[in-house]
């Protein structure tokens, strides 16, 4: 059985980014990347995680590597494979990098189960990666692989898409039990610089914030027809029909239609008209679906009208989210349990995930038509939703945790300061039903925002930076057995990093080895 699988990716056009970021923005990426991929020379870059779909990471590799593959720059991508135990492990290194103290401490026996399995995985992608070749993990499930893959001679980066900015015991635990194996890592990258814990030499950290894709099915424009008619086929809005237009644009430029259904628990549907109020999120009790849930129930319901669709992916397709199940299970009592007039105005929908396209477009019709989207995480790293959101024109009520902080900024949408204050939350989400004209005053300044900052080719030209430090710091270490402009490099502003990198190598680099 092969244990690291590769991720086929469709290659998506950058050009069509043009209209969106302009000009000047497109014409400086095509120029970037033609630099980058002199530098790279016969190298290959490898992206590493746990899963393919499902997820803010899954969803962004796709992109990006859509678009390297549009930019001839040769990147890979790779899942590992786990058992129910490891990702039982990892589910609780994600839960105390949050610093959720639940589930209590790793044994030894789990230490060595998560060192054994990743060197089964490690033994295979060997077989692949060269020396020199750039590697990039992807979150706790791919640390212990660092050490291995240093050792034969690739650059390694780490890159944790999750994280607090405070500590206690549990997110101590989570480090202590990363740390041995991050050490050899020749770089990391966190979405924010309140992130990185404290024993990480800050020489060698980036920082590098997610991206959304405008064109992606996620996120492309559709019209209200079409939104209300995927509504209806999933079964979430009212008045469907059999002739109903679903389609969407799929990645490779070709038509796709929504033709699977949702499962779909709510006594009563909305119509085309009603006012939706919605959370996108996987089931994990750091979205705290449940939490809003009842915010709803006790502080929109009783001011007015409104239905809340908390929405997300089928619980049995996430493999590496163990808990997802229950917490969808609890989510479910929690509703069986709301006074009647609430339980009429809540749905639960789960996703299907078996078509990546279709799930996306599902995902981008409920945030369309929705009038207030929310996500009321308890702890989050980056929260894609909420760009994805902003992006959509709508107005955002989210928690003051993490990336949402970096997100919403003002004007653009509601920060909610104690993500446990229900009355706060329901009073922010009945105040922007009441009145339209703020909300869309809120979610036109929220697009432009995500227009400037959070757009793919940001992103890229970080990745770019980031890979250019990793290779002088390589040459760098091979000619002088300490390196310190390198290191200096990774720790520079990308702009900068970028520069030093190429000033490390001015040629066309060709891979040692
Ligand atoms: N998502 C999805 N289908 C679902 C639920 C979520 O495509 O049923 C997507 C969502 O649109 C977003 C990503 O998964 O793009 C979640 O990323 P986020 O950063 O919000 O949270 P994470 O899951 O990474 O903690």
């Amino acid at each position: 059985m092969s244990l690291a699988k590769s991720v086929d990716v469709e290659r998506r056009s950058v050009d069509q980014l043009e209209p969106i970021i302009g000009a000047e923005r497109h014409a400086r990426l095509l120029q970037e990347a033609d630099q980058f991929r002199q530098l790279l020379g016969t190298r290959t870059i490898w992206n590493i995680s746990s899963t393919a779909v499902g997820g803010g990471v899954a969803e962004m590799l796709h992109v990006l590597l859509g678009y390297a593959a549009d930019l001839d720059i040769p990147a890979r991508w790779k899942v590992i494979t786990g058992d129910a135990g490891f990702f039982a492990i990892t589910k609780r290194l994600h839960n105390q990098i949050h610093g959720e103290t639940a589930g209590g401490p790793l044994t030894k026996a789990d230490a060595a189960h998560y060192t054994n399995m990743l060197a089964a995985n490690a033994a295979e992608l060997l077989d692949e990666l060269r020396p020199g070749d750039l590697v990039l993990l992807h979150d706790p499930q791919t640390a212990g692989l660092a050490r291995a893959l240093v050792r034969a001679g690739t650059r390694v980066a780490w890159r944790c898409h999750i994280g607090v900015d405070w500590e206690n015991d549990a997110t101590r635990k989570a480090w202590g039990f990363l740390r041995p194996h991050l050490a050899a890592a020749d770089g990391y990258v966190f979405t924010r610089r309140d992130y990185v814990p404290a024993w990480m030499p800050g020489r060698k950290v980036a920082i590098i914030p997610p991206s959304i894709d405008p064109l992606s099915p996620k996120n492309e424009p559709l019209d209200g027809v079409t939104v209300r008619g995927i509504l209806g086929r999933i079964g979430v809005l009212d008045g469907a029909t059999p002739d109903d237009r679903t389609s969407f644009m799929r990645s490779d430029g070709s038509v796709g239609f929504v033709t699977r259904y949702a499962e779909v628990t709510g006594e009563d549907r909305p119509g085309p008209h009603d006012q939706l109020v919605v959370q996108v999120s996987r089931w994990d009790q750091l979205k705290d679906m449940a939490g809003v849930m009842q915010g709803f129930a006790k502080h929109v319901v009783p001011g007015g009208d409104g239905y809340l669709v908390l929405a997300g992916p089928a619980v049995a397709g996430v493999t590496d989210d163990p808990e997802g199940a229950a917490v969808f299970g609890d989510c479910l009592l929690q509703w069986r349990d709301l006074p009647a007039e609430a339980r009429a105005r809540i749905l639960l929908v789960t996703l299907p995930l078996d078509d990546a396209g279709e799930n996306a477009a599902m995902v981008n019709a409920l945030q369309r038509q929705a009038s207030v989207i929310v996500q009321k995480s308890l702890a989050e790293g980056f929260g894609l939703t909420v760009a994805e959101g902003m992006w959509k024109g709508r107005p955002v009520v989210g928690s003051a945790v993490g990336g949402i902080v970096d997100q919403i900024a003002d004007g653009t949408g509601i920060l909610l300061h104690d993500p446990h204050d229900q009355k706060a939350f329901g009073v922010a989400v009945r105040g922007l039903l009441d009145d339209p004209a703020e909300a869309g005053r809120m979610g036109r300044a929220a697009q432009a925002y995500i227009r400037e900052h959070y757009v793919g080719d940001v992103h890229l030209l970080r990745y770019a930076d980031l890979f250019g430090s990793l290779m002088a710091k390589g040459r760098n270490r091979e000619s002088r057995p300490v390196a310190p402009p390198a290191e200096a490099a990774l720790a520079a502003p990308p702009a900068e990093a970028a520069a030093a990198a190429r000033q490390a190598e001015p040629a066309p680099a060709a891979p040692p080895g």
